[in-house]
């Protein structure tokens, strides 16, 4: 399976780290290497002094694909989730100025945490969904899909553009604005549409 993911989807996110608003959806890709086993700790890599958490909602393709229509995009998941897109961002700066790849920043292994997954029938509106990140007991990071510039099915059919969908494939579909560093002994909790998804701990 492969993970893609999308950057810069929710404007506030896209200004906070001072990018400019995409035309098109920026798009990256994370090996199956990049997968955080369910119920393991995160361990922060000897190469960052700044992994940023990401909150985002996730979608499980069921059903190969390639130039899908969006109309027809529903038809490819039966699955939503939610996880975390870790990001070695001190790295992911250095490669940004320098125009090189983000893959050591973004794509190293560890990088994509995925939670539950809950049926979409059992969710009233796909493109109302709120989220959370809770850190310690805090909320520190807040989203809806509503503020998405791309919605989900829109994004199944910009990416089938250049990449076969696969069965077992996962779409991050952007994080809201809040973004911030964890620190070691942290605990990270994802909740979706009032459902916790997930729990991880820093080490
Ligand atoms: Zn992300």
């Amino acid at each position: 399976m492969k993970i893609i993911c999308i950057g810069r989807n929710y404007p506030k996110h896209a200004t906070e780290l001072g990018n400019e608003k995409p035309e098109t959806p920026v798009v990256f890709i994370k090996p199956d290497t990049a997968l955080l086993q369910k119920n393991h700790p995160f361990f922060i890599p000897h190469f960052s002094d700044q992994i940023h958490h990401e909150v985002e909602v996730l979608v499980k393709i069921n059903r190969i694909g390639k130039h899908i229509e969006e109309k027809f995009a529903p038809k490819y998941y039966q699955q939503i989730g939610l996880g975390i897109d870790f990001t070695a961002r001190d790295l992911q700066h250095a490669l940004k100025e320098k125009g090189l790849p983000w893959e050591k920043a973004k794509a190293f292994d560890g990088s994509a945490l995925i939670g539950d997954w809950l049926d979409k029938n059992e969710l009233d509106d796909l493109n109302h969904l709120h989220f959370e990140l809770i850190k310690n007991g805090t909320v520190i990071q807040k989203g809806n899909t509503n503020q998405m510039l791309w919605t989900i099915d829109a994004l199944i059919a910009e990416i089938s553009k250049f990449f076969t969908l696969k069965i077992g494939d996962v779409i991050f579909t952007g994080t809201p604005a809040g973004v911030g560093p964890v620190a070691k002994n942290d605990v990270l909790e994802g909740h979706l549409e009032g459902q916790k998804m997930f729990s991880v701990k820093i080490k």
